[in-house]
């Protein structure tokens, strides 16, 4: 038994990087190669023995090309990551259409959770904070700033999330 939680988001947005950082407590620059649906069981040092025993975490591709497999893991989802990049407007006008996808397919009870990443690129930034705020209270979700460079609330997030399921559980 594991808690299925799915990273989602267009590609390049981080989401590689963000699982990184959480199961090593490192940042790998460069982009990874898409992966598609790759089943992830958090194994590094900086994850604490619930996630290990607990978590298996899928990074998705983001590429519409994927979507149908993507489709598939939705329904057993427990915890969904929804990741833009403040740095990208396309990334986050991009997350009504990640969200209306979530609600066809992903359980009605699904824990989502709307993170802004890359939240070290101030300079770059393209969307405030209180844009990430506003979307987010519209659907109702929690939102946070993150970083997979820096670490800045990457296990907070995931934190987060693990409470909410114990909480509805
Ligand atoms: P994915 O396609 O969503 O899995 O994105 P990747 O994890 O492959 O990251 C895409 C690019 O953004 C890579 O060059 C990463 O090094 C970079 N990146 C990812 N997260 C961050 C972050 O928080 N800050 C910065 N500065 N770069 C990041
Ligand atoms: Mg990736």
């Amino acid at each position: 038994f594991f808690l299925q939680t799915i990273l989602v988001g267009d590609s390049g947005v981080g989401k590689t990087s963000l699982l990184v950082q959480f199961d090593q407590g490192k940042f790998i620059p460069g982009s990874f190669s898409a992966t598609v649906g790759i089943g992830f069981t958090p194994t590094g040092t900086r994850c604490t023995a619930v996630f290990i025993s607990l978590f298996q975490i899928w990074d998705t591709a983001g590429q519409e090309r994927f979507r149908s497999v993507t489709h598939a893991y939705y329904r057993d989802a427990h915890a969904l990551l929804l990741l833009y990049d403040i740095t990208s407007k396309s990334s986050f006008d991009n997350i009504r259409a990640w969200l209306t996808e979530i609600h066809e397919y992903a359980q009605s009870d699904v824990v989502i959770m709307l993170l802004g990443n890359k939240a070290d690129m101030s300079s770059d930034r393209a969307i405030r904070r209180d844009e990430g705020e506003r979307l987010a209270r519209e659907y109702s979700v929690p939102f946070m700033e993150t970083s997979a460079k820096t670490g800045v609330n990457v296990d907070l997030a995931f934190t987060a999330v693990a409470k909410e399921l114990k909480h509805r559980a």
